[in-house]
């Protein structure tokens, strides 16, 4: 047991020193998909401050200046993109150019989103209009493309250590492959028929294209804006006609609204969803927060 103390105790240091060396690449974070990725690619080689946390919403974070201060130290600083950051001028002036910016999603083309779902955006789209969804990592394919990029770019910062980037990126690409066959198999259980998402978090339109489902979003159901009793009605008639089993919910919803379609639809709460980012518990990683999100809606819309 001593022995075994001693030598956590020297490996414990050992990490220290490296890092107080500088011999490793420090890299800031505020998406939690792509502080995993940064961490898998890069392994030993690299300090990652992951600024949001899995199971924080990226639509409130705001940095504090502990945050800002870990920016200034960093040489990469990864961000979701897609107009997801609306603080992002504060990271940059943090950085004082010293750290390379890889806004991850806007490597990616855009889908579009009804504007309002993110209400801190809406400068950026007109009354009414679209915008495009931030959500790029519930697609798969998205994912192996960011992880390459994330290779890329710390190949760029740290050339020595090259073929380590390249090997943990290949065996980070071969689970995602694996990911990709699974969800492909799980939703393979659903007739396409019913591949009918009705959510209040407009957050999943990458994860439809890719595997199949129609999304019906039901628009600005907060405690703020609530949904116009038209919508609402409408909503309610295409749930029964389509026979729509359940529908996803989260707990920004007003009650009354939810329980007024669940009521006179018969459809039920399919289960809580991990719309932005790493969750907590099986949902903690980026595999698991895809199993889960795939699993919650085709057993629930599946099931009599
Ligand atoms: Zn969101």
């Amino acid at each position: 047991m001593r022995n075994l103390l001693l030598v956590s105790f020297l490996f414990a240091t050992s990490q220290l020193n490296l890092s107080a060396a500088g011999e490793k690449l420090r890299v800031a974070s505020v998406s939690t998909v792509d502080t995993e990725i940064v961490q898998q690619v890069g392994g030993e080689h690299v300090e990652v401050a992951a600024l949001v946390q899995p199971g924080v919403d990226p639509h409130e974070y705001e940095p504090t200046p502990a945050d800002l201060r870990k920016v200034s130290e960093a040489r990469l600083l990864l961000t979701s993109g897609k107009h997801m950051e609306n603080y992002l001028n504060k990271l940059q002036e943090a950085t004082g150019g010293k750290a390379d910016l890889l806004k991850v999603g806007d490597h990616f083309s855009s889908l579009k989103m009804k504007q309002g779902e993110h209400g801190e955006q809406s400068t950026n789209a007109g009354a009414g209009g679209m915008k495009e969804d931030p959500h790029w990592w519930h697609s798969v394919s998205n994912a192996k493309e960011a992880t390459k990029l994330v290779r890329d770019e710390l190949v760029k910062l740290d050339p020595a250590d090259k073929a380590d980037f390249e090997k943990n990126a290949q065996a980070y690409l071969a689970n995602l492959d694996e990911l990709e066959d699974w969800i492909r198999r799980k939703v393979a259980e659903l007739p396409r028929n019913q591949r009918r998402l009705v959510t209040s978090h407009d957050a999943f339109q990458y994860l439809a294209r890719d595997y199949g489902f129609k999304i019906e979003a039901i628009e600005g159901l907060t405690t703020e804006t609530e949904a116009s009793n038209r919508h609402v009605s409408e909503l309610i008639d295409d749930i029964k006609k389509q026979h729509v089993k359940a529908i996803f919910l989260e707990n920004t919803l007003n009650p009354k609204v939810t329980t007024q379609i669940t009521r006179e639809t018969g459809a039920k709460i399919g289960g809580s969803l991990y719309p932005d980012g790493l969750g907590t518990g099986d949902a903690s990683t980026y595999e698991g927060m895809m199993k889960h999100n795939v699993s919650t809606i085709v057993d629930a819309l599946k099931s009599g």
